[in-house]
């Protein structure tokens, strides 16, 4: 059976947010290295619209969260919580994340696209998949990297532990590597 099928089957060919059946397509829920029905989910255009253009949320639209936060798919759930977060100035998606309870590895999916960050500090340092990094976490480099100014390389595969951020610049973090404290690019980091 293909994806799409799988989709098709699990939600009734509705769209798993908002129920419409106009022709509703795969999503895969980001960041999704494979797509699986443990990972993807079908969605109308409307809904895929506003997913993908955040300027264009409508929160009227996004009323059907309501229903579909209850769902019992975990990327369906993931979506309900990033969309809610992005609306949470309306105040009434405020109460319904209230409600929604995630497990810790579905929260931590959730939150992997920064979509809880208020637009105030919209400093977000991701790794090479995309995914959020915060101080004090542990990464793993991807690349050997010339240290400019010191005299080694850093090898690929070296973990960096407790890394900081550096505050204005989403693409520049700071970690101990070999003794000394360097800066590196997020594109040559994944999160451990
Ligand atoms: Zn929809």
């Amino acid at each position: 059976m293909t994806l799409i099928s799988v989709l098709q089957e699990r939600s009734g060919s509705q769209c798993e947010l908002c129920k419409s059946t106009n022709q509703p397509g795969v999503y895969a829920v980001p960041p999704n290295p494979t797509e699986t029905p443990d990972t993807a989910i079908l969605v109308c255009a409307t809904c895929l619209d506003q997913i993908e253009h955040p300027e264009r949320m409508d929160a009227n639209h996004w009323r059907c969260l309501n229903d579909s936060m209850w769902s019992q798919e975990a990327p369906v759930q993931v979506m309900a919580w990033r969309l809610l977060h992005r609306l949470i100035a309306e105040g009434w998606p405020k109460d319904l994340l209230d409600m929604l309870y995630l497990d810790d590895d579905t929260l931590a999916w959730a939150q992997a696209t920064g979509d809880h960050v208020s637009n105030d500090d919209k400093v977000i340092h991701r790794d090479s998949n995309g995914v959020v990094l915060s101080a004090g976490d542990t990464v793993t480099l991807i690349k050997d990297l010339t240290v400019k100014g010191a005299n080694f390389t850093a090898k690929r595969g070296t973990a960096v532990r407790g890394i900081s951020l550096v505050a204005d610049n989403a693409e520049h973090i700071e970690g101990r590597v070999n003794g000394q404290q360097i800066v590196i690019l997020t594109q040559f980091v994944k999160k451990s």
